[in-house]
């Protein structure tokens, strides 16, 4: 049976990629699961590496879907490596609760992630130095807790090819708001995928339609990138309290440092991580954002 890469997931059909020794090849084979895995309540997703059958007419039937590295709920994808978390440097202005509530979710399914501010191009106007400034000192607080920070420009082409190339050989998701320019991103990343933009979708009067599946598209430094409608409804289901603070990677590292074993850092006697959080070893944003995703996870508890 031949190996395969799921590439694409929509109405019951799973579109397969076969892979061939050394990398993939052939056309896609659009696909039915076998019946087994709905009774055991297996999806397949777009990501997952399987067997499949052919069938008649280049159809197929998925057989099996080998061990995954990684998963994720929304976006549903499978044996992602990295996820490139897309902020504009402004238009929009980055949210560092949203790139929190994404790095949460990112250590949560044990996912590698990577920071990227795209339209550089818009700080050398005049008036942003201040953002400038304020986008360093992010800059270097996250590259200290150990995030890669790209920057680049989908406008001018500045910084494209440090981001191919840290893209090579991966299986990478893009996450962030729509308008901070992802589209634009795959679009210099990939000659030929030509994206609809927002910008292209209101000059032909209609807007973009957001609900777009999920979809593996090859890349040319190797490697794919799942192009998704985005994380759009995080929620902190299937995180618990006690398993936040890992989630907050220098907050996880102190943690063992606390008293008491289970100690959520909330008023604790002896504890660490407020400790490092008063005296600036921890940057207070990254703390305040720990205690209010806290809140929303203990107060959903007691409303259920
Ligand atoms: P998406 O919703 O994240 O896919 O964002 P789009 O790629 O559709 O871009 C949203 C808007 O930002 C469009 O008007 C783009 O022209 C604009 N945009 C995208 N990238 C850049 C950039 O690098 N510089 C500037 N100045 N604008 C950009
Ligand atoms: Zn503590």
């Amino acid at each position: 049976m031949p190996d395969g890469l799921i590439v694409k997931a929509l109405s019951g059909f799973y579109y397969v990629l076969p892979q061939e020794a050394g990398g993939p090849g052939g056309q896609v084979v659009q696909c039915r699961a076998k019946g087994i895995f709905k009774k055991r309540g297996i999806t397949p997703l777009v990501g997952d590496r399987v067997t499949f059958t052919p069938t008649s007419h280049g159809e197929g039937t998925v057989d099996e879907i080998k061990p995954r590295i990684s998963e994720l709920i929304r976006p549903p994808v499978a044996n992602m490596e990295l996820a490139l978390l897309v902020f504009a440097v402004a238009e929009p202005s980055p949210s560092l609760l949203l790139l929190d509530k994404f790095l949460v979710h990112t250590e949560n399914a044990g996912l590698k992630a990577a920071i990227c501010l795209t339209k550089t191009d818009l700080l050398a106007e005049p008036g942003m130095e201040d953002t400038a400034a304020r986008l360093d000192e992010w800059e270097a607080a996250y590259r200290e807790i150990g995030y890669d920070v790209l920057r680049c420009s989908a406008k001018t082409g500045e910084g494209i090819d440090r981001v191919l190339e840290y893209l090579a050989g991966r299986m990478t998701v893009f996450a962030g708001q729509s308008g901070v320019g992802k589209s634009s991103l795959l679009n210099r990343l990939i000659p030929g995928l030509d994206l609809a933009t927002n910008e292209i979708s209101e000059k032909l009067g209609r807007g973009r339609h957001t609900t777009r599946h999920v979809e593996l598209i090859a890349h040319p430094a190797g490697g794919c990138i799942a192009d998704t409608p985005g994380f759009s409804q995080l929620d902190f289901a299937g995180i618990d309290a006690e398993r936040l603070g890992s989630c907050f990677v220098e907050i996880g590292r102190m943690a063992g440092d606390c008293k008491f074993r289970g100690c959520l850092h909330l008023s604790e006697p002896s504890c660490a991580v407020i400790a490092a959080a008063e005296s600036g070893a921890i940057r207070r944003s990254r703390y305040e954002h720990y205690l209010q995703f806290l809140k929303e996870i203990t107060d959903k508890k007691r409303r259920y």
